[in-house]
């Protein structure tokens, strides 16, 4: 698992906004930037008409490895709205990008602040939960684990192993 932190200037103000690519993002494997936020992981205001309502989407073709392609259409293709990352200008291309990789859309600067690896926590397991009988089988009394393999101290029946019970998850 991975997430980017994307940093640009909107309003005269620095706006970072951290992403995780974890399989829930609009597009499972990518990170898509534009306008509209029914589509977009990275919206973008509205009031950026430069800026296309699906503009670009970063991928992860391999672990490890991120790409770029621009996702504006247009019939003529050619006249596609660019993505311009660090200065080429990319309509059709694929392009790799890592950290301090600058994506210009429309009249916005998107840096690629910081690219993390987010290791993806082990659940947590419960502790074992033993209990202990004696072997009493009319009355078995229940007692602490350390009185294995001894004597019930209320009946005198043999104590054998505790039983495993499956702790409630
Ligand atoms: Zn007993």
């Amino acid at each position: 698992m991975y997430s980017i932190t994307f940093e640009w200037i909107e309003n005269e103000q620095l706006r970072s906004v951290k992403i995780h690519m974890d399989g829930k993002t609009k597009n499972p494997h990518a990170i898509r930037i534009g306008r509209d936020d029914q589509q977009c992981d990275l919206a973008l205001p509205q009031s950026e008409k430069t800026v296309s309502r699906l503009h670009l989407e970063i991928f992860q073709p391999d672990v490890g490895s991120f790409y770029l392609r621009n996702l504006t259409k247009t019939n003529p293709p050619e006249k596609r709205n660019p993505a311009i990352v660090d200065g080429q200008l990319i309509m059709e291309q694929e392009v790799p990008v890592q950290v301090g990789t600058q994506v210009q859309v429309g009249k916005l600067t998107i840096t690629l602040k910081a690219i993390q690896t987010t290791q993806a926590k082990p659940p947590v397991k419960p502790d074992p939960v033993y209990i202990l009988k004696c072997n009493n089988l009319r009355t078995p009394h229940e007692l602490p684990l350390e009185f294995t393999g001894s004597n019930c101290p209320y009946c005198g029946h043999l104590v054998l192993k505790p039983t495993y019970v499956h702790p409630i998850q």
